[in-house]
């Protein structure tokens, strides 16, 4: 197969856009791709100050490193969750990025915090996995609230996104569907989120890295139970190997004609956030999901 740009030996095969690319063209290929999200969905301006979720794996590096060589405003964000098996490598991988390419990072233990995830997997009996996920989008948003970033940009692709969509979709969840997107505006305490990456698929951000030459964390979380959305992934995957293009056709038409009519729908609902009794974090509650989590904590003992 030869490049679509340059014709020569192409490296990396894009069916779903018709395209193969060489080492060189792919890059400017990826470049596009993540410009033309921002543009099309108005994610950043050049001004922003923007925050990136850096977890240590494929996804955030990449688009870490693609935003710096665009020329934005950007600095890291790393949660130590204090899992034996995969966090210290996971820090390792994003220490060195960020060094290596001047990117200014934050780095926040959750063991600091009294809230190492091994032990609130002992001690609290729900699953871990959506309390995890509950404190690391707590101290995302609080650390860029503190700091005056206007942004934070996290590398979900499109495999993430049309796998959550398909499972909020197949469950009718109206609340999720109003919320998911790309874009999310900053309100009632929370900062703007953005997913610049959203027009790319896992398979495209690996091979961005391995040109690239991007040194990402492999090690899976010992909790994890297989990718997030796993069985919608699967199904999604043979749904674009049958017909090539239909996962960022799904997400886009999602975006253009179904959003918006979720989004009135919560808007109409209106549950405004207010600020948590303990801590000021807003929540639809009395006491946020975090602070819950640690008096819990407290009361085990
Ligand atoms: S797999 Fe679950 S416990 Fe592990 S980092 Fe992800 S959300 Fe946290
Ligand atoms: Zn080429
Ligand atoms: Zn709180």
């Amino acid at each position: 197969m030869k490049c679509t740009r340059c014709r020569q030996k192409a490296v990396v095969a894009l069916p779903s856009h018709t395209a193969g690319f060489c080492a060189p063209c792919y890059l400017v290929y990826f470049e596009r791709q993540v410009q033309r999200a921002i543009k099309e969905r108005r994610l950043f301006k050049p001004e922003d100050k923007i925050i990136i979720a850096l977890s240590g794996g494929k996804d955030s590096l990449a688009l870490a490193s693609q935003l710096k060589s665009l020329g934005y405003d950007i600095s890291g964000l790393h949660i130590d969750l204090a899992i034996p098996e995969s966090s210290p490598t996971a820090r390792e991988h994003v220490e060195k990025f960020c060094d290596s390419r001047a990117i200014p990072l934050f780095v926040l233990e959750m063991k600091k915090q009294g809230l190492a995830i091994p032990k609130v997997k002992s001690r609290i009996k729900r699953p871990v996995c959506s309390i995890c996920g509950k404190i690391k989008r707590y101290y995302l948003n609080k650390l860029a609230m503190d700091k005056g970033f206007t942004a934070l940009a996290t590398g979900h692709n499109l495999d993430d996104e049309t796998a959550r969509l398909f499972s909020n979709l197949f469950s009718w969840n109206e609340a999720y569907l109003g919320d998911q997107g790309p874009y999310l505006p900053e309100e009632n305490g929370f900062v703007r989120k953005v997913k610049p990456l959203y027009r790319l698929s896992e398979f495209e951000t690996a091979s961005f890295c391995f040109i690239a030459k991007i040194n990402y964390c492999l090690a899976p979380c010992p909790y994890s139970r297989g990718a997030s959305f796993s069985f919608y992934k699967t199904l999604l995957d043979e749904l674009e190997h049958r017909q090539p293009g239909r996962k960022l056709s799904f997400y886009e038409g999602f975006l253009n004609k179904g959003q918006k009519a979720f989004a009135m729908l919560n808007e109409e609902r209106g549950i405004t956030p207010s600020p948590c009794r303990e801590c000021g974090y807003p929540t639809s509650e009395d006491i946020c999901g975090v602070c819950r989590v640690k008096s819990m904590l407290a009361d085990s003992g």
